[in-house]
């Protein structure tokens, strides 16, 4: 058994339990990609600052040829990890780039973009997630930004034999590609060989979940199986999960907002008067120009 240092020395590490499983439900979005979405709305307050979370894996390229072709964001970020194929970005501030298998795409709509991301490949599996974020009420009209992480970017380690990908937040003094204010996300990506054990300390106030993609996870008593989200209670100094079988998952947890949410589809507010005013913006052409309007 493993465990991590905390506050007192030899005190031993207290795990926080499952509080709820859920399987993600299928749908599809943009122009017909198939997809599960794990995090739905109705969970938005209890995983704030979380809004939403999409695993997609698809072997048939008419399940993801589609893609997501132009529409706009505001009022949050979006967190793209890939697992395996490419997607290819572009957006309104004439960003462009190539997602690829291991890397990441964090993309900060703030007060407004247009984007599209696009498969770039005719065949093969397409899988990874889509993380959406919140942004604190001062911060939603920011200007955009986005960052292509390439997966050499991403910092990993090793650890009785558990791989560990840090795209977000710190993992065993482990700094990841992201580091993000108010929110203070944890986005992990864990491999682990059957039988092993890996521990994260999350602070008690943190919103925290996981999600299996491969295998079968154990957290206290309560086995996860693939395509399961696991929603932990705030309780313990943070998780210890085990690997019943070789097991993937990911590992996400923040500091929750506790200010309003007003979704109206790409558009997350805090009240029903700024989503009206992203809607005027947006068709008043304030997000900017969509990419494929730019090409001659
Ligand atoms: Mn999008």
């Amino acid at each position: 058994m493993s465990t991590v240092k905390q506050g007192t020395p030899g005190s031993p590490f207290v795990s926080r339990a499952v509080e709820r499983l859920f399987e993600g439900h299928a749908t599809s979005d943009g122009a017909g990609v198939k997809l599960t979405r794990v995090l739905t709305r109705e969970l938005q307050p209890r995983l704030d600052p979380f809004l939403m979370l999409d695993a997609f894996r698809n072997e048939n390229p008419d399940d993801y040829m589609g893609g997501f072709p132009d529409h706009p964001h505001r009022g949050f970020e979006t967190i793209t990890y890939m697992l395996a194929g490419h997607m290819r970005h572009h957006d309104s501030a004439g960003n462009s780039g190539l997602l690829e298998a291991g890397g990441a795409q964090w993309m900060t709509a703030g007060r407004g973009l247009i984007h599209s991301e696009l498969p770039e490949q005719q065949d093969g599996l397409m899988e990874g997630f889509q993380l959406w974020l919140n942004l604190p009420a001062k911060n939603k009209m920011i200007a955009p930004s986005y960052r292509d992480i390439p997966p050499e970017a991403i910092p990993e380690f090793v650890r009785n034999e558990v791989r560990v990908r840090v795209i977000a937040g710190v993992a065993d003094g482990v700094v990841g590609a992201v580091t993000r204010p108010d929110t203070e996300p944890l986005f992990l990506d864990i491999h682990l060989p059957a039988g092993a054990d890996f521990a994260q300390e999350i602070p008690s106030s943190h919103n925290a979940f996981l999600y299996v993609y491969r295998g079968v996870a154990k957290v206290g008593d309560q086995e996860i199986s693939d395509r399961f989200m696991a929603i932990l209670a705030n309780d313990g100094d943070g998780v210890r999960i085990r690997a019943i079988a070789p097991t993937r998952l990911i590992l996400v947890a923040g500091k929750p907002l506790h200010e309003p949410i007003v979704q109206h589809g790409p558009f997350v507010m805090n009240t029903a008067a700024e989503i009206e005013q992203a809607l005027q913006d947006y068709r008043a052409g304030r997000f900017g120009q969509a990419f494929v309007a730019r090409q001659p």
